[in-house]
């Protein structure tokens, strides 16, 4: 009996190990996709800066063609001035030149704060550069081995299986059938060991009697209140 009671014990080794593998099976894809996830939203931020500062540069230079449209006509009349014959004419010519200053004066304030934004705009080309870096650089780190792991888990998986279910051969049907039930329906957990007195499955008190066959080793016990197989715990397995 102390032979099966060892199976069981090896056998729910081997299911902790799948249990832990099977987390790592949902679990990596998630560090992948967070880890391409950034990639992309670190590049939709590059791109988007650029083409905010884009627009910056189109309203610039429109507004250096108008201020520059503006001193050319200030020339033009300038020359003007020098064939006017009557006073009234030249007053005229004269307060719409002043005019057009005012205007360049204006669009010239405006130019300075755009210049201002697009050195706002400068900076942040920098930082989305730096955190794009940043993004593909964990991603050449990391993403190889990712897809590595995944792609063997399914492998891992499918040896520790093998490996138990091997174990499973030399006991009774029942049993095997009982172990099954519990891996699947009690979390994964179908062995429980004695822990100090209580069943290391359920915390249920174990009472003195089954302790003593606990040690024995002659039988099968199951835990009273959560059904598990209870034992007390190999030194070696
Ligand atoms: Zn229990």
């Amino acid at each position: 009996m102390e032979s099966q009671l060892r199976t069981l014990a090896r056998m729910q080794l081997l299911d902790d190990q799948i249990g832990k593998l099977k987390l790592l099976q949902a679990e990596l894809p998630k560090q992948l996709n967070s880890i391409l996830e950034q990639v992309e939203q670190a590049t939709a931020n590059l791109l988007l800066t650029e083409t905010e500062r884009a627009e910056l540069g189109k309203k610039q230079r429109s507004l250096e063609l108008e201020i520059k449209g503006h001193q050319e006509q200030i020339k033009k009349y300038a020359t003007q001035l020098t064939d006017i014959k009557t006073n009234k004419e030249y007053k005229a010519l004269n307060s719409e030149i002043a005019y057009l200053k005012e205007k360049i004066s204006a669009l010239e304030s405006t130019e300075i704060e755009l210049m201002e934004e697009d050195n706002n705009y400068k900076s942040r080309v920098t930082e989305d550069k730096k955190a794009l870096a940043a993004a593909e650089a964990l991603q050449k780190e990391k993403e190889g081995d990712l897809r590595a792991q995944i792609g063997e888990l399914e492998g891992e998986i499918e040896k520790h299986r093998n490996a138990r279910n091997e174990l499973a051969r030399s006991l009774p049907t029942n049993l095997i059938k009982q172990y099954g039930g519990m891996i699947k329906n009690k979390g994964n957990q179908a062995v429980a060991y004695n822990r100090d007195g209580s069943c290391g499955g359920c915390g249920f008190n174990i009472r003195p009697q089954i302790r003593i066959e606990l040690q024995l080793r002659k039988k099968i016990h199951f835990c009273e209140s959560c059904g598990r197989i209870l034992m007390d715990r190999f030194d070696d397995l």
